[in-house]
């Protein structure tokens, strides 16, 4: 098992933002994952799990302790529709494979860039379609214990334990045509195309959008698409992603978060709620 010292978060940050953290792991199968918790739990660690740091926003001071990211821990065993996949493994290689066994029902997470365990955890969604439908059951580590769970899930939101370290989740999909997948991802990927700023260092959307509203409306309608501190902008393509247009800190995107919020509640008065997860330099071991 492979420690890392002093590494650069942002490498692991699609913000590409972050300073460093004490210590990486990266585990490639669920006995590594144990013996990182071990040391974790008999030093005291203070430690965070990410996928591919997708849709979280790491400080410019890093981390103080252990950031754990399962990007090794990939690979997937199938029986028919029931699809057991290590959360290391990304949303896309699950969507691509599905297409080749003939059994769906996630097409239209195409283009979501993160891992099975980060959209679990975070019920990730789109065009209608969320993760969470699909699971059966998550196994993983809780306070050193293996455990398994069936977890209930709202809005970008698995309801899981804190501290919960999924490792494994086993799917249920359906017999799903083809021809009607391969038409679902090219109107997905046409549709995301034409309305997320793809190309460019994000986390993707920054609030979750509230009950019959659309965060990425609200923020355009106050007048902040485009409006930028430092390197942080707010997208000129969708009003709720914010984009690192060169190197921008942590500070300047939360600074930004922070003035978005104070506009959308003085003139809508609606509170924004942050999706992306901040995580701190310090939290508790
Ligand atoms: C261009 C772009 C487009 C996006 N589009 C969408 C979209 O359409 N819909 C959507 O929902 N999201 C979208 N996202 C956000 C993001 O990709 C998803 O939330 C994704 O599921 C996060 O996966 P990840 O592996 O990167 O997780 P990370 O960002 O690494 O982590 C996210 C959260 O999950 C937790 N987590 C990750 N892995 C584990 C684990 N094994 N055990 C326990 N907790 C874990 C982390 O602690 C953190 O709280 C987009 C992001 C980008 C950059």
């Amino acid at each position: 098992m492979k420690y890392y010292k002093n590494f650069p978060l942002r490498l692991l940050s699609s913000f590409r933002i972050g300073g460093n953290a004490d210590i990486l792991a990266l585990p490639e199968t669920p006995e590594e994952v144990q013996e990182v918790m071990e040391k974790i739990s008999r030093e005291r660690i203070p430690w965070v799990v990410v996928g591919r740091g997708t849709n979280v926003l790491f400080s410019d001071e890093g981390f103080r302790g252990m950031v754990i990211s399962t990007i090794r821990m990939r690979g997937t065993r199938r029986e028919d529709g029931r699809v057991k996949a290590f959360s290391g493994t990304s949303l896309s290689s699950l969507i691509s494979q599905n297409l080749r066994t003939g059994f769906g029902g996630i097409e239209e997470l195409v283009g979501i860039p993160g891992t099975v365990g980060g959209a679990v955890w975070m019920n990730a969604g789109s065009f209608g379609v969320e993760t969470g439908r699909f699971v059966k059951r998550v196994r993983g580590i809780l306070d050193g214990e293996w455990r398994e769970e069936r977890p209930e899930f709202e809005y970008r939101k698995a309801l899981l334990p804190s501290g919960f370290l999924i490792v494994e989740v086993e799917f249920e999909f359906h017999p799903r045509e083809r021809k009607e997948m391969e038409e679902v991802l090219r109107e997905c990927v046409k549709r995301r195309k034409r309305t997320q700023p793809l190309g460019e260092k994000s986390a993707g959307c920054v609030f979750r959008n509230p009950p019959g509203e659309s965060a990425g409306k609200l923020i355009e309608d106050v007048g902040l698409k485009g409006f930028c501190m430092g390197d942080a902008c707010v997208s000129a393509v969708h009003a709720n992603f914010i984009v690192n247009r060169g190197n921008a800190r942590a500070k300047d995107v939360l600074e930004l978060v922070k003035l978005i919020k104070e506009r959308v509640y003085e003139k809508k008065g609606i509170l924004l709620e942050e999706e992306i997860r901040v995580i701190p330099e310090k939290v508790q071991a």
